[in-house]
């Protein structure tokens, strides 16, 4: 395919007019990252349910009478989640932060049919929002509950998990990360960080160290391209080159 995949570093205030000249000089979509995913909501009136339901769009698509906005990070946690054998219908799911990504993972959790989900955070009213929004516009079954980040240092809380999800930067740096009790987790609780880095992380290198099921977030980013891939191009996306490309720049190839 004759066609190419750059970046380009565009402030908050440049977001309008960079959608709509992307549109203009003909690209056949745009991501977006970090704090664009919800900026972009301000501009792209055309979204998918999903994207609505998550309040961001990581992919934006020209088309016909104006933009089109959809979010792929719910679809390709639950991908990657499922290549990985993670089972979690009728179980419970920890899941940290409340932020943008937390939201899609929280998604994701409730269509993997979780029975519980914990959703731990700093800031608890934000939490509860994302709890509310989630509950009430997808109507699904799930428990949500809410509490402080000091629950991860429940050890009942984490002997219940089948799943503990961090969608929080915490522990980038190496540094603060509550005490969580990994020793107390089932021998079967998968430790998945959304952060991808070349080593461990903070957050799973314990559970490493216990032998316990742990993933970064590299597989999401990859699925989450491969449906962007085919969003932007109508094809399906190779996704072993895919793979391999991103496993190359992470270093870990
Ligand atoms: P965000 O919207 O800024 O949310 C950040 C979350 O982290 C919030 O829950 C926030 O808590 C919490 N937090 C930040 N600093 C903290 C601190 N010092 N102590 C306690 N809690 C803290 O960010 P996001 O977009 O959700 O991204 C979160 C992570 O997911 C990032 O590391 C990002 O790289 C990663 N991500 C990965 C993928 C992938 O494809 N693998 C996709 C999207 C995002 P408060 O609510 O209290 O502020």
């Amino acid at each position: 395919m004759n066609r190419i995949y750059i970046a380009f570093d565009v402030t908050i205030e440049q977001l309008p007019q960079a959608l709509r000249g992307a549109a203009a000089l003909g690209f056949a979509g745009v991501n977006l990252t970090v704090p664009h995913k919800q900026v972009a909501l301000r501009v792209v009136r055309d979204l998918s349910a999903e994207a609505r339901l998550l309040g961001a769009a990581n992919c934006i698509v020209p088309r016909k009478g104006g933009l089109f906005g959809d979010n792929t990070d719910a679809r390709g946690l639950e991908r990657d989640l499922r290549d990985q054998g993670v089972r979690i219908a009728g179980k419970t799911a920890i899941l940290i932060g409340a932020g943008g990504a937390a939201g899609a993972a929280a998604l994701t959790l409730m269509r993997m049919r979780a029975r519980r989900i914990v959703v731990v955070n700093r800031t608890m009213a934000r939490a509860r929002a994302m709890v509310r929004r989630l509950a009430k516009s997808a109507g699904g079954a799930a428990a949500f509950e809410v509490l402080s980040l000091d629950a991860i240092g429940d050890r009942d809380l984490i002997a219940e998990a089948a799943l503990v999800v961090n969608a929080t930067p915490l522990g980038l740096g190496g540094g603060n990360f509550p005490p969580l009790q990994y020793p107390a987790a089932r021998p079967d609780c998968m430790f998945y960080d959304l952060i991808y880095a070349k080593r461990p992380t903070p957050f799973l290198a314990p559970a490493i160290k216990l032998g316990l099921p742990a993933s970064d977030g590299a597989g999401m980013l990859l699925h989450q391209g491969v449906l962007a891939f085919r969003l932007f191009n109508g094809v399906g996306a190779p996704v072993e080159v895919m793979r391999q490309a991103l496993l190359e720049r992470l270093g870990r190839a």
